[in-house]
């Protein structure tokens, strides 16, 4: 069985860091757990770069064969950690272990899913445009473009997802998919995890031949070890997924250096859920109860929450907001991922109990326990929640807030008025599209993903997937983060001019022999 040993894995070397010591920690106990990790110091942190950067040429030209065996080979090695890596998930992040269960599978399934996106070429784009030297005024030259790996990437684990958006989660997965070699910064509240997983991915290294700078973990103690990684010079990009103050930190850090890169960080929605009269009318209850179990699912810690539903007012919403509420008040305290985040829900939650305008309409049982959390429900007028802007900021946690409108015009302002979203739901019946049509072209300048009549909560690993959306959602509303476009954050295009044969990639070569559906003269072909 394999041990966690507190060692960060950096190239093919399990190295104690000196730098300050750390202890995962049990919120269900309130304990730390044992081994002691030690953290990078600066040279650590260069020597994880400087073999990521080592490692990029030979990796980014490997077989897309090799490439995608070693995406499966990683998740073989995961479901090798067995229930050691449930087990350890379980006690850092007191996530119910079926639930861990489910994020090993989903974690696995992604991985299969970016080897079985290597294999078919796509995300190369690669496109043809035949020379034309008989063009006047000018000859056209031959053009033959391909997307080409961005470099070593860092990426930064999210606290509430410890396996499928953490080492090796879809972050890691899209780049080494891409051909960018990773290194990762464990996040603090799953130290452990962070190392099992880590060392799954490094035997795969080993297993498939591949150079051992495509991959190595880093654990810090503290904002300093994650600085100097995204300052590092061979860092060529990064992936994050946390609070708006550590997505704009290292967006802010990233665009300090000398050659600024891009970071892609997913921080913070509250995820819109209109309820239109329609639906009200005909589905209140099983709406009722099916939000009240999306808000407080895995303890409200998702970043597709829906934390603010909005409806307009009537005896029938009012209705509504009762029997939400009731299904709220049955919910129990639950333990959320660490002590940082319950003090801030509390905190938060707190001061919207005391917010002019906003009324408490239900409460779960009793926080109990040292991160213990306590559902709640508010409600507003539309009138206070255009006025106060605070009121529309993300509390990460089991809460949502009820915006009751006066009118459908109200509805719409409510919709112009919020930031940037990951997803805005619409909960309608027939008689709504009117309603909704209005709404549709507001919500797609708001959010990366509109659902109908579903719940936010969940998020397929698919073709058509986007898990992102415009400010604050993400650093940047171009891409996503969940899906096979997820690659494209880490690709860049580039344009063969009048090449010989001899030099082109195969991608664009005339024989088509990786035998790529390639656009060919502005037609999709696969020759
Ligand atoms: P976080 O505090 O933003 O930390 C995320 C990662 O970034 C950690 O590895 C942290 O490591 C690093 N980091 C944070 N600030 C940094 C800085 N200034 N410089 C360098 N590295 C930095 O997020 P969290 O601990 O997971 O949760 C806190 C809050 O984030 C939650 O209350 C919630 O609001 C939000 N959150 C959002 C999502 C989402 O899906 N959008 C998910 C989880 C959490 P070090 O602290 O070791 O530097």
């Amino acid at each position: 069985m394999v041990k966690v040993t507190g060692e960060m894995l950096i190239g093919a070397r399990a190295i104690f860091g000196s730098a300050g010591q750390l202890y995962a920690f049990d919120p269900v106990r309130g304990v730390d757990l044992e081994p002691v990790f030690g953290g990078a110091d600066v040279g650590l942190v260069n020597l994880a770069c400087a073999l990521a950067e080592s490692a990029f040429d030979a990796y980014r030209i490997v077989p897309l064969e090799v490439r995608a065996a070693f995406l499966e080979q990683i998740a073989e090695n995961i479901l090798g950690l067995g229930d050691a890596l449930i087990e350890r998930a379980h006690l850092e992040s007191a996530l119910p272990k079926a639930r861990l269960e489910g994020e090993r599978g989903r974690t696995v399934g992604q991985l299969r899913f970016f080897a079985s996106l290597v294999r078919e070429g796509g995300w190369l784009g690669a496109t043809l445009d035949s020379a034309m030297p008989e063009r006047k005024p000018l000859p056209r030259p031959d053009l033959r473009l391909q997307k080409v790996p961005l470099g070593p990437v860092a990426v930064f684990g999210a606290s509430n997802f410890p396996l499928a958006f953490s080492v090796a989660g879809g972050d890691t997965a899209s780049a080494l998919a891409a051909g960018c070699p990773v290194v990762v910064k464990a996040h603090p509240a799953h130290l452990g995890t962070s190392e099992l997983v880590a060392r799954a991915i490094q035997r795969a290294v080993h297993e498939c031949g591949l150079p051992e700078g495509v991959f190595s973990l880093l654990i810090g103690a503290g904002n300093e070890t994650g600085a100097a990684l995204v300052s590092h010079p061979a860092i060529r990009a990064v992936g994050f997924t946390g609070s708006r103050s550590g997505g704009l930190a290292l967006v802010d850090m990233a665009a300090k250096r000398w050659e600024p890169i891009p970071v892609y960080a997913e921080m913070s929605s509250i995820n819109p859920f209109f309820v239109l009269p329609g639906a009200l009318e005909r589905r209140s209850e099983a709406l009722a109860v099916g939000l009240a179990d999306s808000v407080t699912l895995g303890v409200g810690q998702f970043c597709t929450n829906p934390g603010l539903v909005v409806m307009i007012d009537s005896a029938k919403a009012r209705q509504f907001v009762e029997i939400v509420g009731e299904a709220m008040a049955k919910k129990g305290s639950q333990t959320m991922l660490t002590s940082g985040i319950a003090v801030e829900y509390g905190r938060s939650v707190e001061k919207r109990v005391g917010a002019s305008g906003v009324r408490l309409a239900a409460t779960g049982s009793e926080a109990r326990g040292q991160n213990g959390a306590r559902p709640a429900l508010f409600v507003t007028s539309a009138s206070d929640f255009l006025t106060k802007n605070e009121l529309g900021a993300e509390i990460f946690g089991p809460t949502s807030l009820v915006v009751l409108c006066m009118d459908e015009a109200q509805l719409a302002d409510v919709a112009r008025h919020v930031e940037g979203q990951l997803t805005c739901t619409l909960q309608m019946e027939p008689d709504d599209y009117a309603l909704a049509g209005k709404l549709m072209p507001i919500l797609e300048r708001k959010a990366g993903r509109i659902l109908a009549n579903g719940f936010p909560t969940g998020v397929e690993v698919s073709q058509a997937m986007v898990h992102g959306g415009p400010y604050p959602a993400t650093s940047d509303s171009r891409t996503t983060s969940v899906g096979a476009n997820a690659m494209e954050r880490f690709l860049r295009p580039v344009c063969y001019q009048d090449l010989p044969a001899e030099l082109l990639p195969a991608s664009v070569r005339d024989d088509n022999p990786l035998a790529l559906w390639r656009v060919r003269d502005g037609r999709l072909m696969r020759n």
